[in-house]
């Protein structure tokens, strides 16, 4: 038997079942889960901002032991490290078959038999996909990286969101060194844009944010400037990494960037309005625009490294409120949306 937190429609308490776990099958792996982080889309689907296929178990940060190996399952990790029963590991949030073409065509997370932790519907068939349980059945041909047992377990589940998906806005980005930077809201993954962009050599990392508060927390992660929205268009940078969500910071985005710019929006996925956009301006300051949601096997793997190389370096522990368990998962919800810390964590 494992113990699961069950959410069925937006604004309803968390039921705490236990179900048997299923037999593995093929290529499948069993992970005892150690902690999940509540993503800022948990918080969204919990309110009703985003509808999800119920009943569901959410939590897709998450970071867990090998506890089995199903039939054929992979013996070596992503790094081609081999794996082993106790391995501390964390998993990409899609699984998805290499053979598509969108996987081919390295957009792994839209090929057409998509499958993500965290999103799914529970089916007598198909169980233990999210972070709010015990345990996750990790499906064939999910990408496994073996981490080492020092890292931090609330740090290690940043990883297969948060970190993965900063990975993806800096790859699209392109080469940031001595480049100008702009970070536009700095939530979890803004603080971590900070911290990256300014290892990847940065000449300079401005942190726009509504918030004073995390605006002096962004300096603690590498931001060298701060400012307020109202103060953005003061700034002329080379590129801006938009994750806010928000029309006015879009908009606000492509007026920031210096010819040639690029801004990378990844904070709107959420329904949003159409935003007016003026086209000659972009043709004659040669500016690009790209979406990003979620992230490709590369950014996952670059994710790791960063958080490997730096966890000792930034504080990212102090980010992340601790303490609730699987039973409290209705008043992690409600704590994290009362109080909104960068993270809340469950501890498994
Ligand atoms: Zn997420």
């Amino acid at each position: 038997m494992s113990k699961f937190a069950s959410f069925l429609d937006y604004n309803q308490k968390f039921t705490i079942n236990s179900f048997p776990l299923l037999t593995l099958k093929e290529g499948e792996i069993l992970v005892k889960n150690l902690c999940t982080s509540l993503c800022r889309s948990d918080l969204h689907t919990y309110q009703g901002k985003r509808i999800e296929k119920s009943p569901t178990i959410l939590g897709h940060e998450i970071v867990g032991i090998i506890e089995a190996f199903g039939p054929n399952a992979p013996l070596n990790d992503f790094k081609d490290s081999p794996l082993k029963v106790g391995d501390k590991i964390t998993w990409a949030i899609y699984a998805s078959s290499p053979e598509d073409e969108f996987s081919k065509a390295n957009m792994p997370q839209k090929a057409k038999d998509l499958f993500k932790y965290g999103h799914e519907q529970i089916t007598d068939t198909s169980h233990f996909h999210g972070g709010l349980s015990e345990h996750t059945i990790l499906k064939k041909n999910t990408l496994v990286i073996k981490l080492s047992q020092e890292l931090p377990n609330e740090i290690a589940s940043l990883i297969n969101c948060s970190v993965a998906t900063v990975a993806g806005a800096l790859r699209l980005a392109g080469n940031i060194q001595n480049k100008s930077v702009s970070v536009y809201g700095t939530g979890m993954l803004g603080i971590i844009a900070c911290a990256m962009a300014s290892k990847m050599g940065a000449s300079k990392v401005i942190a726009v944010d509504e918030s004073a508060e995390r605006l002096e927390v962004a300096k603690q992660f590498g931001a060298t400037e701060i400012c307020l929205p109202t103060g953005a268009l003061h700034h002329k940078v080379d590129i801006v990494l938009e994750f806010s969500g928000a029309l006015d910071a879009m908009q606000n985005s492509i007026r920031m960037l210096k010819i040639g710019g690029v801004t990378i929006w990844i904070g709107a996925v959420f329904p949003q309005s159409d935003i007016p956009i003026n086209a000659e301006y972009i043709i004659r300051n040669l500016l690009t625009i790209k979406g990003l949601h979620n992230y490709n096997n590369e950014d996952f793997l670059n994710a790791v490294n960063f958080i490997e190389m730096n966890y000792t370096f930034f504080d990212f522990e102090k980010l992340i409120k601790k303490g609730f368990s699987l039973d409290e998962v209705s008043e992690a919800f409600e704590y994290a949306i009362a109080h909104n810390p960068f993270r809340v964590s469950i501890h498994l």
